[in-house]
């Protein structure tokens, strides 16, 4: 059986404070439909802009499966994080060259942050060619260097609402302490320490 949950424009923010009423109710095997401005919408290919975060937590609500589930967490919180930082370009890349290198001394600069200071060899993980990184690591997305975060960065498995609202304590500690591990290996930790929050 459906449950259906009406939201219009004014009201679809307390849709995050009553979360924890879906979570009981997906518990009792019933799936979440959202019901916005008059309208169902279930695929975010076809819903307006403001509520895609909204219709994500739906599908992650609505999926049964455990393993599934935390893989929709996951990949939902990376393009969220990916947004951050691609979209707004915070890390401001010049000549393959983030902002925080290029403000170093010539001889303490490395490209970014996926290459090290020490060895200045670049992560085996990193596709030198097509610029990015092979694996999809939770842990280097979450990363904001002491730089970024003077200019007021600041991101957390809490701004993400789905890490936020789907993770639990443990498994947010997970996403601070597995750099350079892809998601399945990530995902095999989560599951261990699987517990609804
Ligand atoms: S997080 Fe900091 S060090 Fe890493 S790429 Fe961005 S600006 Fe550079
Ligand atoms: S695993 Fe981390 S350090 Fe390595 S290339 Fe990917 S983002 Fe960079």
């Amino acid at each position: 059986m459906n449950k259906i949950i009406y939201y219009n424009k004014e009201n679809i923010n307390k849709f995050y404070k009553r979360i924890w009423i879906y979570k009981v109710i997906c518990a009792l095997r019933k799936k979440i439909i959202l019901n916005y401005c008059g309208k169902e919408y279930k695929s975010i290919k076809t819903c307006p802009k403001d509520i895609v975060e909204v219709l994500k937590c739906i599908e992650i609500l609505n999926e049964r499966n455990k393993k599934k589930r935390l893989e929709l967490v996951y990949d939902y919180t990376c393009e969220y994080l990916d947004n951050e930082f691609l979209g707004k370009n915070l890390c401001g890349f010049k000549n393959d060259m983030c902002a925080c290198n290029r403000h170093k001394p010539k001889d303490k600069r490395r490209s970014s942050c996926c290459e090290s200071g020490r060895t200045k060899t670049i992560c085996d993980k990193f596709d030198n060619k097509n610029k990015e990184c092979t694996i999809k690591s939770i842990s280097c997305k979450l990363f904001v260097c002491p730089y970024l975060r003077k200019k007021g960065v600041k991101l957390s498995v809490n701004n993400v609402p789905y890490s936020k609202h789907f993770l639990s304590l443990r498994q947010k500690a997970i996403c601070y302490t597995s750099f350079f591990k892809d998601k399945d290996y990530v995902i095999d930790k989560f599951t261990k320490f699987y517990k609804m929050p």
